[in-house]
């Protein structure tokens, strides 16, 4: 039986239009929201992300603000553009695209930017929050996974969730958001003994492992909920998550594809976040 397809790009619209109506609301009583990008380097794939975010920022009324700095750039070059931004009052949310080249300390760099303007949620005060349940800038990516679940009709409270993959912006903020969610949550990485052992047993799976089409259809529970946070251009130059979709979608109850998953929807939580810190801002 084919698993129901939910649709990240359907659900991404949905929460764009949202924050445009806000976005609006605001550059009638205040000004128009502002995001500030940064990107260091010229990798094609950031350059892309980048370009993006400024045409879902133009979409939403969203001024987007952009930094492209060379690649020899220094940290402090970066930190003393960061502090400016923090400075600048009409600047509600800073983003730095990562990867950042080896000669900066992306620690460095993001706990500099402040964090009612870190709309990426990377800080470490906004994790403390969101580790503390208390109000903060949730990560992009991981707050996508749980609207998309909600939005595909996906019971989360009391369901055995696995999360694939543990890095810092995608799987242990997943796996919080889950707890959050009253999920019993597995997390597994690539130390992890036996891995296909776990999956098997997970009402939803969450797959961030970075390895094209890592989680096979025999590591799926029948009816299983499959969220592929993954994405990766084939050689053929088309995208593929971390999940063999087609035999996946087989054995799955609900999944997500790639594209139009997680993807579009890491954009539209960047756009929501953007529109809250304005908000808060307004105050
Ligand atoms: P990462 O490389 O930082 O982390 C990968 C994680 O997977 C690590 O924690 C590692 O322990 C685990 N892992 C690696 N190999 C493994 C193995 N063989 N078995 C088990 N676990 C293993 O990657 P990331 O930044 O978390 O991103 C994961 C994927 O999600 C990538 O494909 C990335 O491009 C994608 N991504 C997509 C979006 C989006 O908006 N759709 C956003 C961020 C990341």
């Amino acid at each position: 039986m084919a698993a129901k397809i939910i649709n990240g790009k359907a659900l991404s619209d949905i929460v764009r239009a949202r924050a445009a109506a806000r976005a609006q609301a605001l550059a009638e009583t205040f000004r128009a929201p502002s995001l500030a990008v940064i990107l260091v380097g010229d990798d094609p794939a950031s350059r892309v992300y980048v370009n993006n975010k400024k045409k879902a920022c133009a979409a939403c009324g969203i001024t987007s603000l952009e930094y492209l700095l060379p690649a020899d750039t220094t940290q402090d070059e970066v930190l003393e553009l960061i502090a400016k931004l923090n400075a600048d009052a009409g600047v509600d949310g800073i983003l730095c695209q990562l990867p950042l080249p080896a000669q900066i300390d992306k620690r460095a760099v993001i706990n500099a930017i402040l964090p009612d303007k870190d709309v990426d949620g990377f800080t470490p005060y906004n994790v403390g929050r969101m580790l503390s349940d208390e109000d903060g800038f949730l990560p992009c990516t991981p707050a996508g996974v749980i609207e998309l679940l909600k939005f595909g009709g996906v019971e989360i409270c009391g369901k055995h969730c696995v999360v694939i993959g543990r890095s810092r912006i995608v799987g242990k903020p997943a796996a919080v958001l889950m707890l959050r969610e009253n999920a019993t949550v597995t997390v597994c990485h690539s130390r992890t003994t036996d891995l296909a052992s776990h999956p098997k047993t997970a009402d939803i799976m969450i797959a961030a492992v970075g390895i094209p089409n890592f989680v096979t259809a025999d590591m799926v529970k029948s009816g299983a909920a499959v969220i592929d946070v993954g994405i990766h251009r084939g050689a053929d130059g088309r995208l593929c998550g971390d999940v063999d979709f087609a035999a996946v979608s087989e054995v799955a109850g609900a999944i997500t594809p790639v594209p139009g998953g997680v993807g579009p929807m890491t954009i539209a939580m960047l756009m929501q976040n953007t529109v809250r810190a304005a908000e808060i801002h307004k105050k």
